[in-house]
């Protein structure tokens, strides 16, 4: 690897650009400011692009030697997550530290280490005079705190790309490289019942008054999957089944029994883990995720919460969804009882591996890595990788994280060999997508 990406990243690391918890206006200023003049120093045009309220967009362009090649999209944040207790970091999170191969410091992995080599290989290649695609740079500042001002850029940006590359992703473990093709979409349900003006005594008046925590349970009855952890047909409608290359692929992926079991968790039925990638990447999933209402005391609460995640398989439409949802609720609802519903809802992702750019792309991770990439699909969402297909650039989706990275967490590290991979990647993925034609 390049000593020179390595000491570029350790400089970016240290600046503490957290946009949670309220966040830290002054270093994220400097975290963007810093990746503008990285582009500008290399002979790019770069501004940053603020709109009121929100972080700065770090937006540029480093320009092929030959007008005619096509433009490729390159995403990243430069904003992280708060530390959490200092105490429980071995090193200081703002002081990047090398331990055992790999590099600790929040956002070593989340997302500076795994997108700075995309930003870096292209400076470096726009510097030597070598640049084969036109890249155009997007680095947000919210992608912690789910900001729109990303989203919204996209949609406005006028000019078209031919190819996007998003390194927020990763792999399933160190030897095998993976291009994230599919992302489920989600509609996430806040629901609240009210059955009365307050707690009323269960010995005065039960048996006599709506109970809001019978009311919530009869409105989760109905939303519920089955005892095969499979949601309800109507909620299914619209899912697209995998393809042959990704069927293929998912069999080089570990198997899915030790998927869950190394994060303690339990299969819902005994065909679930050898159906772990399907059931994760290409099937709807309904879970109820808090319930909260009453007192462990003799009350009929009066109200009670819950809220309901549907993650949404490639096909499924989520205002369609949405509305399935609701009609299922309202109709389990008593008379009496008030309900309100709030919703948020984002659309699922699916890229054809037969795709051009994405199949220049898996040739270009094989070059760089020395092994066939996967195909994997994320049971995550990433909305600005909905925008991006929405109008209709096929989106790369890969990077170098590894299980292991502690995203979010104390002792957050990325693995100096992902770094390598990263670089290397970067290199093969521009000259491999300078094949394609510019639109
Ligand atoms: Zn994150």
């Amino acid at each position: 690897m390049d000593g020179a990406l390595l000491e570029e990243l350790d400089g970016w690391l240290r600046i503490p650009s957290v946009s949670t918890d309220g966040g830290d206006a002054e270093a994220i200023g400097r975290a963007a400011q810093w990746a503008l003049e990285r582009v500008r120093a290399a002979g790019g045009e770069c501004e940053l692009v603020r709109s009121p309220g929100a972080n700065p967009l770090v937006v540029g362009e480093l320009r092929a030697a030959d007008p005619a090649s096509p433009t490729v999209l390159i995403y990243g944040h430069y904003d992280v997550q708060a530390p959490g207790p200092l105490e429980q970091w071995t090193s200081p999170p703002f002081e990047p530290t090398i331990r055992e191969g790999r590099l600790y410091a929040r956002g070593a992995a989340d997302d500076k280490g795994n997108f700075l080599p995309l930003l870096h290989v292209a400076c470096a290649m726009a510097r030597a005079g070598d640049l084969p695609v036109h890249v155009r740079v997007l680095i947000e500042g919210e992608e912690e705190i789910a900001g729109h001002a990303v989203v919204d850029w996209v949609r406005a940006d006028e000019r078209r790309a031919d190819a996007a590359i998003v390194f927020d992703s990763g792999m399933p473990d160190p030897r095998t490289p993976a291009v994230t093709v599919g992302l489920r979409g989600i509609v996430m349900t806040h629901m609240a019942v009210r059955t009365g003006a307050r707690n009323l005594h269960s010995g005065a008046y039960g048996g006599s008054v709506l109970n809001a925590l019978h009311v919530l349970a009869g409105l989760l009855a109905p939303l519920l999957p089955d005892a095969e952890g499979r949601v309800r047909e109507e909620l299914r409608e619209g899912v697209r089944p995998p393809s042959q290359a990704e069927l293929a692929s998912w069999q080089r992926l570990p198997p899915g029994a030790l998927a869950i079991s190394e994060v303690g968790g339990r299969p819902v039925s005994p065909s679930a883990p050898a159906e772990f990638y399907e059931r994760v990447g290409a099937q709807p999933s309904l879970d109820v995720n808090v319930i909260s209402g009453g007192e462990p005391r003799t009350v009929v609460p009066a109200d009670a919460r819950a809220s309901v995640s549907l993650r949404l398989a490639a096909g499924q439409d989520p205002e369609r969804m949405r509305a399935v949802i609701e009609g299922l609720v309202r109709g389990a609802l008593p008379a009496g009882a008030e309900l309100d519903l709030s919703f948020h809802v984002a659309t699922p992702v699916l890229f054809d591996p037969d795709e051009p750019a994405l199949r220049l792309a898996a040739q270009a991770l094989e070059r760089a890595c020395g092994v066939t990439p996967v195909f994997a699909r994320s049971g995550g969402s990433i909305p600005i990788v909905a925008e991006m297909a929405a109008r209709g650039y096929p989106v790369i989706v890969g990077g170098f994280g590894l299980p292991d990275d502690a995203l979010h967490a104390p002792d957050e590290s990325y693995a100096l060999a992902s770094l390598a991979w990263g670089e290397a990647a970067a290199r093969e993925l521009y000259l491999a997508l300078a094949s394609l034609s510019a639109g």
